[in-house]
């Protein structure tokens, strides 16, 4: 059996806060995305979980509807989560821009800049242990400078116990067939990763500081590591491409 990522409620203040932001990014004027938009989409799921999937940006069906992958890549999308044993009510998805762009073109730089403090305040609140980015815009965010094509499936340690895991964008898969058969393959990924995650929630329960992506205790992949130095931890070395409110591993004990 694929592990799930709990099924429990986030704390009330945490539900507060996001609804606070969802009205907030509702109402946002702060690119020139908010003209064409007939709802933002903020962002949808469990506030819980231990896994966040950030998309591009809202497409026809979402923007009409106000929630993320609704349209044909979102089936898609619930289809694949669904084959490697995760339920979308688990995990929480949104997008690097919150409102559509018109005809679905690419987000522009300073459309992407203008939103990216919502998306670091939702990463803040829901705490992830993992980030799966979906698309280049995404990845661009924790994977700065790379190709999709070649860092596709790679897992990288983001700071605060979290990774991130490189995907293709579901659209892409659907256009390329040999683009899906790699989005397959690095989705089946994700279920080593929660449970990792889950492992390191339990860890840190007890007081033991385990980041999410490495092998633990009990993985066949495991390796005991003497005396590591707490500065060349994973955790700790390529928190470079994060924003500020993502570079520090100071509250890397902090569940959801
Ligand atoms: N594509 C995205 O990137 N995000 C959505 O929400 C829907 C389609
Ligand atoms: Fe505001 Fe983001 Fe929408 Fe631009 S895309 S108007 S920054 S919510």
């Amino acid at each position: 059996m694929n592990p799930a990522p709990p099924v429990e409620q986030a704390p009330t203040a945490i539900i507060e806060q996001m609804q606070a932001l969802e009205q907030t990014i509702s109402g946002c004027q702060k690119c020139a995305l908010a003209n064409g938009r007939t709802h933002a989409v903020p962002g949808y799921g469990n506030l819980h979980t231990v896994v966040m999937l950030v998309g591009e940006g809202p497409g026809f069906e979402e923007d009409k509807q106000g929630r993320p992958f609704v349209g044909r890549s979102g089936q898609f999308l619930t289809e694949m989560l669904h084959s490697v044993g995760i339920r979308r009510e688990n995990v929480y998805i949104t997008n690097v821009v919150k409102c559509r762009p018109p005809d679905n073109r690419d987000p522009l730089p300073d459309e992407l800049a203008a939103c990216s403090d919502y998306l670091t305040h939702q990463i803040a609140l829901i705490n992830p242990r993992i980030i799966v980015t979906l698309g280049r815009f995404s990845m661009a965010r924790w994977f700065p400078g790379a190709a999709i094509t070649k860092v596709h499936g790679q897992v990288r340690n983001i700071g605060r116990g979290r990774v991130a895991l490189a995907m293709f964008h579901p659209a892409a898969a659907l256009r390329n067939p040999q683009w899906a058969i790699e989005f397959k393959k690095d989705l089946q990924l994700l279920p080593k990763l929660v449970e990792r995650a889950v492992k390191a929630n339990a860890a840190a329960l007890r007081g033991e500081a385990l980041p999410a992506g490495v092998p633990h205790p009990g993985d066949p992949d495991y390796q005991p590591v003497i005396a590591v130095p707490p500065a060349t931890l994973p955790a700790a070395a390529s928190a470079s491409s994060a924003s500020p409110l993502e570079q520090t591993d100071a509250d890397q004990l902090t569940l959801f």
